[in-house]
């Protein structure tokens, strides 16, 4: 089991994304093996969007993973 760093909700490994931290830059870890400090969000629009506005995670994890939520969200857009 693994929690979400954004809602803290405990979730099956499937139900959230990894995503790493590779040369200052956010990215999602697709194989969920990259060897780079990584963190697990809920793969949900609710969770993202929550996650843009809590300034917790932005003051820790920076612009860059504000950028990569933003993205993620755009991907969820564009399915619709
Ligand atoms: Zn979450």
């Amino acid at each position: 089991m693994r929690m979400c760093v954004n809602c803290r909700k405990k979730n099956c490994k499937s139900e959230l994304l990894r995503l790493v931290n590779i040369n200052n830059i956010w990215t999602i870890d697709h194989s969920g093996k990259a060897q780079a400090r990584g963190l697990y969000i809920c793969n949900d629009k609710q969770c993202l969007l929550s996650a843009q506005k809590n300034k917790r995670l932005l003051k820790s994890y920076g612009q860059s993973f504000a950028q990569l939520v933003a993205s993620i969200l755009d991907s969820y857009d564009n399915k619709q």
